[in-house]
């Protein structure tokens, strides 16, 4: 059996970890780990996560690689070869967010490295800590994201470029002779993979349900594809987690009306990246989300929020979201005791309420609120 990386937020029965190797990782080693403050608050939020995993008292050689928008002038790359090598040597990372330039050519770092890496698994937990401001009472979902294909893809032609004509003449009563044209290739080989691993994640974390998200009235074929080999894994997982299906656009009312009536969503890769920032809205905000993105041969763990240019440098961003994302990066590292310590000192700031960011607190221009700086000291000192 195909045996994949658990990790948990927050769950009370221990999971065993496998990395993908197939080899436990020993408890209590030393573990080397790429680190990746990037851009924006990045570099904030990463020293953050940083000083709050290293005070767990969990040993970590930190391999710091540069990347993103200030590196640009230095490197001639937001991605410099460097990053790549180390993920693929240390296989696992813990990133801050990277800036995508608008229209200066270069394509997104996020996206590259999650496609260099076959990184085909993007894994967001969402799940509402006491404390925070929200209009629900409980939501804990996890949306499991196809991270390869889809819109993704980059397969991209200019308006008026030969290539956006050729493809027009195929159905030329359907693309207007001036568009720019997108590629959606969706597979089954990668819908499978996505699949057994939301099924396995599923029961590895005692959850009782998979729900699949596209829009399959619409895109017959693509989408279709997605549903259908959702049925075919679903089979072989009956009688031990359910499986359903919702349309994207129902999904998102679902969401907002009723989110405790969902626990695992998978989805392609545009419909995943939407739904994954709604699902961060129902929990209190991108402060608060974190992620990771995980392949067969590496791990990169980040928030779900972007770079937050306007905060650079302000100590204002919640650390949260990255510091939560090292949990999940724990957990992966066999590391579960400090994990979820960690967790629940960051859960235990929260429903103090004091020591915590603006975006944590009932009045976002509340004075007493603190930097990025202070939320990680006051959980550091709770550990
Ligand atoms: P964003 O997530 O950076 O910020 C949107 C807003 O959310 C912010 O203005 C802020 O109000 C809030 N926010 C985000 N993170 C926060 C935090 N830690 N604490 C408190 N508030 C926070 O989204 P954006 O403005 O759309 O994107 C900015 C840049 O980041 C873009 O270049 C985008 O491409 C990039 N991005 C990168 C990643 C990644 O590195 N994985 C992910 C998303 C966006």
């Amino acid at each position: 059996m195909m045996l994949l990386s658990c990790y948990r937020i927050g769950r009370a029965i221990p999971v065993p970890f496998y990395q993908s190797t197939g080899k436990k990782e020993r408890k209590g080693m030393r573990h080397r780990v790429t680190l990746i403050p990037g851009d924006g608050i990045g570099p904030e939020v990463a020293e953050a996560a940083r000083r709050v995993i290293d005070a767990s008292g969990v040993e970590i050689e930190w391999e710091v690689q540069e990347a993103g928008a200030d590196v640009m002038d230095k490197y001639g790359t937001p991605l410099p070869d460097g990053v790549l090598e180390s993920v693929r040597r240390n296989r696992v990372a813990l990133k801050g967010p990277i800036t995508t330039p608008i229209g200066t050519g270069f394509r997104s770092v996020n996206v590259a490295l999650r496609q260099e890496l076959n990184l085909y698994a993007c894994v967001r937990p969402c799940k509402l800590y006491p404390g925070v401001r929200s209009r629900y009472e409980r939501v804990d979902l996890v949306i499991i994201r196809e991270n390869t294909e889809d819109l993704y893809a980059g397969v991209e032609f200019e308006s008026g470029s030969p290539q956006a004509e050729q493809i027009r003449s195929f159905a030329p009563q359907k693309i207007a002779p001036d568009a720019a044209i997108s590629i959606k290739p969706i597979s089954p080989s990668a819908s499978r993979r996505i699949f057994r691993f939301a099924f396995e994640y599923a029961l590895a974390h005692g959850r009782r349900k998979v729900t699949a998200v596209a829009k399959a009235n619409i895109m017959k074929y693509t989408d279709g594809l997605f549903f259908r080999v959702g049925q075919e894994v679903a089979a072989e997982y009956a009688g031990r987690v359910e499986y359903e299906e919702r349309l994207v656009d129902n999904m998102c009312m679902q969401l907002v009306q009723k989110p405790e009536l969902y626990d695992v969503l998978v989805l392609p890769n545009l419909y995943g990246d939407i739904l994954s920032d709604l699902a961060a809205g129902l929990v209190g905000g991108l402060g608060v989300a974190p992620g990771a993105n995980i392949g067969d041969d590496a791990a990169v763990f980040e928030a779900t929020h972007g770079s937050a240019p306007k905060y650079k440098g302000l100590n204002k961003a919640n650390p949260t979201a990255l510091i939560l994302s090292g949990v999940m990066m724990l957990r992966y590292l066999g590391e579960t005791e400090a994990a979820d310590r960690i967790e629940r000192a960051v859960a235990e700031v929260i429903r103090e309420g004091r020591y915590v960011t603006y975006d944590l607190k009932e009045d976002r221009n509340d004075p007493t609120a603190v930097g990025t700086r202070e939320m990680a000291d006051a959980i550091i000192s709770r550990l």
